[in-house]
């Protein structure tokens, strides 16, 4: 839906990058959400800029946003802050999506069988372009923390693809504190 205040749609994807289209929801794998905001430009991504510094939006625009492999990416330091940022930008009762590498998963996996190849990928990102280093990890009780931190209400374990990943979903509450 458009945004009675400034007009653009209201569901965001947060770093997106060249596959905003990927649908982590399964419960609405049809919804696309645009536009999809990433530091880097492609011809996917609507709004080049860096998310680390906050979010381009005016605050309770966005009824929904997908962050997905994206935090693992900012400085430990900037992830309460730009949790905070999403608080902000979504609307009250707006949903919240986010998916990151799942550490304990990969730790886990690095004490049974060494560290591979693939496990130093999931620890320190992909090295494909200047942006695509990780500076930070998460588990599942760590990024539901600072999601409750943040002011998230009705956290829960969300629909994610692979093991090693960690998907948490929750909304803004209608009610602030
Ligand atoms: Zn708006």
């Amino acid at each position: 839906m458009k945004c009675n205040e400034c007009g653009v749609n209201d569901e965001l994807c947060l770093g997106g990058g060249m596959n905003p289209h990927f649908h982590p929801d399964n419960l609405h794998p049809q919804v696309i959400y645009r536009p999809n905001i990433d530091i880097m430009y492609h011809e996917n991504v609507d709004i080049v800029h860096d998310l680390e510094t906050g979010i381009p939006f005016h605050d309770n625009h966005a009824s929904a946003m997908r962050a997905v492999h994206l935090l693992q990416h900012f400085s430990w330091k900037n992830v309460p802050f730009f949790l905070k940022e999403c608080i902000r930008v979504l609307k009250p009762g707006g949903h919240m999506y986010i998916m990151v590498s799942d550490l304990e998963w990969v730790f886990q996996q690095v004490l049974v069988e060494g560290l591979t190849p693939g496990h130093v990928c999931s620890i320190w990102g992909e090295h494909d372009h200047p942006s695509d280093f990780h500076k930070c990890g998460f588990t599942y009780p760590l990024i539901r923390r600072l999601m409750e931190e943040a002011g998230f209400i009705n956290l829960t374990p969300a629909f994610k693809r692979n093991p090693w990943e960690v998907s948490v979903e929750g909304y803004k509450p209608h009610l602030l504190p």
